[in-house]
Order: structure tokens, then C-alpha cells, then sequence
């Protein structure tokens, strides 16, 4: 083994983000034994450990493609909602500032969402308030949100866009967008 300690670092974040319950029907499926009784943190060392490599990293993308593609789903619904997405009409290319208003859709607050060197695929950050973001490093389906609305805006371009995305999400933004290039 050679894969060094920010490596496995990296792959733990990742594991992290999946609930238990997945990870523990991911050991079932791959014949993994052991892992029963072990607390979150244990058992996601205990997967980085003892997986294949190549599969558990099949596997996160998947995840991770599934938590995007659901992103997708309830931001096209948000999006077309003046009340719970602003964008801040100073936004440009470079640096796009919005307001997601979670009052709309029960979530009792309001995040602050940012993206940054939008014009720049080399450069593209993407942050919000929430723990999805924050805590976990995902493109949370707030960014999401803000993502459409800039896109149909004209303040983003998909084919210069190299953020988070999947095969699925950008069909899926073309289809609800058609103009949008
Ligand atoms: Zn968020």
C-alpha cells in the first residue's frame, strides 16, 4: 500500500458523507465481515481500510452522483421561485452572490450562497452556509438552485461551468433549459 495518508484522508471525508445504514449494506454486498457493532467513524475507517479501492471509489462517485442528480430534482422546483432564490443584481461573471430563502420550503432560515471566477473553469468555488456545504463539502441542492437561476439568467454558461456536475444533472438542466448552452 502506497496510498499515503492524505489520500485516505480524502476517501474517509467521502465515506463520511454516507449514512451508516448505506455503509453498513455496502460491507453486506461486498462480503465485507467485521463491520457489524462498529460506531460511524470506526466503521469508516475499518471501509477505507479493508475495501478495494477501485470498487469503493465506484461506489462514492455513484453516491455522489445520486446526491447531485437529487439536488437537481428540488432545485428546478426552487429555482422558478422568486421568494426563496435572488441572485444580487451586482453579480457578474466573475463572482455571483445569492440568497436562498429556506422560510419557503420549511427550512427556517436563510442561507448566503457564493460562487466565485464563474466565468473561469480553473477557478470555480463554490460555497453556502449550510452543514451540507460547510460540513460535508457538498454542492447542496442550494447551490443548486442558484446554479439554474444563474444559468437562465445568463450569468453562468454551462459549457464553461466545471463545478460539481454528472452526465444525468447536465441533460437534465439542458432539457429544463432549452436556450441555455
Ligand atoms: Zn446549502
Amino acid at each position: 500500500m502506497n496510498g499515503g495518508r492524505r489520500d485516505s484522508s480524502a476517501l474517509e471525508r467521502r465515506l463520511s458523507n454516507i449514512t451508516v445504514q448505506t455503509l453498513r449494506n455496502y460491507c453486506d454486498v461486498k462480503g465485507i465481515s467485521g463491520s457489524s457493532g462498529l460506531k460511524k467513524k470506526d466503521l469508516v475507517e475499518f471501509i477505507a481500510r479493508k475495501a478495494d479501492r477501485s470498487a469503493l471509489e465506484d461506489f462514492l462517485s455513484s453516491c455522489e452522483a445520486d446526491y447531485l442528480i437529487d439536488s437537481f430534482r428540488r432545485a428546478v422546483k426552487w429555482g422558478k421561485n422568486d421568494l426563496i432564490v435572488r441572485l444580487d443584481p451586482r453579480s457578474g461573471m466573475r463572482e455571483l452572490h445569492a440568497e436562498f430563502n429556506g422560510l419557503d420550503v420549511g427550512l427556517r432560515r436563510v442561507y448566503y450562497v457564493d460562487f466565485y471566477e464563474t466565468d473561469n473553469p480553473k477557478k470555480i468555488v463554490t460555497v453556502c452556509e449550510c452543514d451540507d456545504s460547510r460540513k460535508r463539502g457538498l454542492f447542496c441542492p442550494h447551490q443548486m438552485t442558484v446554479l439554474i437561476r444563474g444559468l437562465k439568467e445568463g450569468k453562468i454558461k454551462l459549457n464553461k461551468w466545471q463545478g460539481p456536475m454528472t452526465p444525468e444533472v447536465r441533460q437534465g438542466i439542458s432539457a429544463h433549459l432549452p436556450r441555455i448552452r
